[in-house]
C-alpha cells in the first residue's frame, strides 16, 4: 500500500494506512480466499495506532487474518 520508502532509513516500515507516516510495528497478514490461492499472502504493516482499524478492515471482509507484532519477533 505505501508507495513510499525514499529517503527512509533501512529497514525502518511505515504503516500501510493510507496518509500515515509512522514506523511499523505490526505485520498483518491477509487473503482473499475468492481470487488468492491457499499459499498467496499478502502483508500490510501497521502502526500500533491502526493495527485494530486494518485487521479489523480485512476481518470485516471475511478476509483470514494474521497479525504479527514486529517487535517482538526480533527479539
Ligand atoms: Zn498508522
Amino acid at each position: 500500500m505505501s508507495m513510499l520508502g525514499l529517503g527512509a532509513p533501512p529497514g525502518l516500515r511505515e504503516c500501510s494506512r493510507a496518509g500515515c507516516r509512522s514506523e511499523a510495528t505490526y505485520s498483518i497478514g491477509w487473503r482473499n480466499p475468492r481470487i488468492h490461492s491457499e499459499d498467496r499472502v499478502k502483508v500490510w504493516v501497521a502502526c500500533g495506532e491502526h493495527v485494530g482499524y486494518l485487521s479489523e478492515f480485512l476481518r470485516a471482509r471475511d478476509f483470514p487474518v494474521t497479525v504479527t507484532d514486529l517487535q517482538a519477533a526480533q527479539s
